[in-house]
């Protein structure tokens, strides 16, 4: 079987994976273990320490790579701890250009981590590709995409910037969480780098904090795996399990999340209490023409201002809401709603947040697997209460 020419409803669910060596068992087992006997010193079967590796991890790590159409996959304790290997990748003094609408913890990773350690970011507005030029000059090193932008639903061209990126030799790295690989394969767009919080759609089922990264370089792959060893950042194996179960649904998962995502941001775009709704899929936003070459549809998350545009009122909408349930967080199969201003991004000053669009009238929602009636029903009462 050549898993390369395997369909992505197929890889969801065969990718990297094989039933287990000892009793043919198809799930891995959680090998919950921390170590493994050894018959003379250094004579193992490929596995001596649960931070170096873990066969439960591994079936994870293949099944992400396979997904993402990648070489090499890396679990993490969580997104961020995925994130953080990346940009210890770097040195003192190399530069970082960032999208700037991105999750408030990346934003907080980078300005209030990574930043004393003489790191330099400049978040930069990429829906025109050609702006992230005059940020780049011989310190810089990254480039971080996030697309869409959380929670603003900007679409940035990645075959755009990776153009850019090859041309000054730069790393490109995607944050592909909102997208997940149904939507879009970044790495067959010229990235050389995929993250995810498998906390979100990947997992699917909001009962687990992962993260993952997914190269096609084995020299980078080999850096990151030191990374990895090294700080320690690793998810354990009943976590792994967890997220290879999500990932064996995301197809029919993802499909159901575009389908009620369309429902409930063509519901809000007729609402005479609605401002403005942000959603790809509509041809009137600014950066459709993107999302319609660049991802297979438009996912499951829709931002938007009610008329009054202020806090209170955004606060007492998903106060209302009974279906959604209000809370951090996105991608399971229940429907959530959030005040970004006041939780998400909360951690990224009023001015910055605001200069990319996050009002305190604005309102997130991540569209689950419910019917979509009554999902449109809960907000029908939502908005009028
Ligand atoms: C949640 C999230 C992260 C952080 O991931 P964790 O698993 O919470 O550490 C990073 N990027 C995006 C787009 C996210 O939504």
């Amino acid at each position: 079987m050549d898993e390369k020419k395997l369909k992505f409803n197929t890889k969801t669910i065969h990718g990297g994976q094989h039933p287990d060596k000892a009793y043919g068992a198809v799930m891995p087992p959680i090998y919950q273990t921390s170590t493994y006997a050894q018959t003379t010193p250094g004579g193992h079967q490929g596995y001596e320490y649960s931070r170096s590796a873990n066969p439960t991890r591994t079936a994870l790590e293949n099944a992400l790579a396979s997904i993402e159409n990648g070489k090499f996959g890396l679990a993490f304790a969580s997104g961020l701890a995925a994130m953080d290997a990346v940009i210890k990748l770097l040195n003192p003094g190399d530069e970082v250009v960032s999208t700037n609408d991105l999750y408030g913890g990346s934003y907080r990773l980078f300005k209030q981590v990574f930043e004393k350690y003489g790191i330099k970011f400049h978040f930069v507005g990429m829906q025109d590709a050609d702006t992230i030029a005059t940020y780049i000059n011989e310190n810089t090193k990254l480039i971080w995409v996030e697309t869409p932008t959380n929670p603003m639903m900007n679409v940035i061209d990645i075959e755009g910037v990776s153009q850019i990126a090859k041309k000054h030799d730069v790393l490109l790295a995607v944050d592909n969480t909102f997208a997940t690989p149904y939507l879009q394969t970044p790495l067959d767009m010229g990235a050389d780098l995929v993250m995810h919080s498998a906390t979100k759609y990947l997992g699917g089922h909001s009962d687990v904090v992962l993260g993952a990264l997914v190269v096609n370089e084995k020299e980078l792959a080999d850096k990151l795996y030191f990374i990895q060893n090294a700080s320690g950042a690793v998810c354990g194996p009943m976590d792994s399990f967890l997220a290879l179960r999500g990932i064996k649904t995301l197809h029919v998962r993802m499909q159901r999340h575009c389908e009620n995502g369309r429902a409930v941001a063509e519901y809000l775009n007729g609402h005479s209490e609605i401002d403005k709704v942000f959603w790809p899929g509509f041809e009137t936003h600014p950066n459709h023409g993107i999302a319609k070459r660049q991802m297979n549809d438009y996912g499951g998350m829709v931002s938007f201002i009610p008329k009054s545009g202020n806090k209170k009122d955004a606060i007492n909408i998903v106060e209302k809401l009974k279906v959604f349930t209000l809370a951090e967080s996105l991608g399971g199969v229940e429907s959530l709603a959030g005040h970004p201003a006041s939780m998400t991004h909360a951690s990224i000053p009023k001015e910055e947040r605001e200069k990319s669009g996050v009002v305190d009238g604005l309102i997130r929602l991540s569209v689950g697997i419910e019917d979509a009636g009554d999902l449109i029903a809960d907000l029908e009462q939502a908005l009028k209460a």
